[in-house]
């Protein structure tokens, strides 16, 4: 059984992460699920980031998931409603192998809620992964900013806007991060 949590900010290869951690079950002959939240409009179908390939399940909350499996990974956890976490914790209880990935922060450095009550079920392991600062280039961005019209936002959006070019997302270092407030 394990539970491990894969937390990051944008571009820190979270999802190749979480595939690299769920793809060896397949050669076990073990059940595997791969699972996305619908409001991702950025993949069709198919879940393709650095090269990798998968076919996820795409659904709005993890209770609509009615496959059965042994091995579920889950993408964009951020994305799901906080009382999804009540379905994970039956999927332990049940001996699954969950694996998660997401954004611990958002564009605030406020953590989702969802995040928060997973974190209490106590996983293995909680990975940080780190990216590229968008700014400085240095390999220690930890936080994501959203930027608009060449300036950081600091409030008054959702956590998540849509990629559509009016909102850029980056990642950013301690030094390069624009904090509203702790
Ligand atoms: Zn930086």
């Amino acid at each position: 059984m394990a539970f491990v949590i894969i937390f990051g900010p944008m571009k820190s290869g979270k999802s190749l992460e979480l595939i690299s951690r769920v793809a060896p079950y397949e050669f076990a002959h073990d059940r595997v699920l791969y699972v996305q939240p619908i409001a991702n409009t950025r993949d069709e179908g198919v879940w393709s980031r650095g090269g990798l390939k998968v076919r996820a399940v795409k659904v709005e909350s993890l209770n609509d998931i009615t496959a059965t499996f042994d091995v579920i990974g889950i993408d964009e956890i951020n994305m799901f409603p906080p009382d999804d976490v009540v379905v994970i914790n039956k999927w332990l209880e049940k001996g699954k192998n969950v694996y998660i990935s997401g954004l611990d922060l958002d564009y605030k450095a406020e953590m989702p809620e969802i995040c928060r009550r997973i974190l209490s079920l106590k996983p293995d392991e909680v990975v940080f992964k780190k990216a590229v600062c968008d700014v400085c280039r240095i390999f220690d961005a930890r936080f994501t900013q959203i930027i608009h019209d060449g300036e950081e936002l600091l409030g008054g959006i959702p956590s998540i806007v849509p990629e559509d070019g009016t909102f850029e997302y980056q990642a950013r270092c301690r030094q390069c991060y624009k904090r509203a407030k702790i």
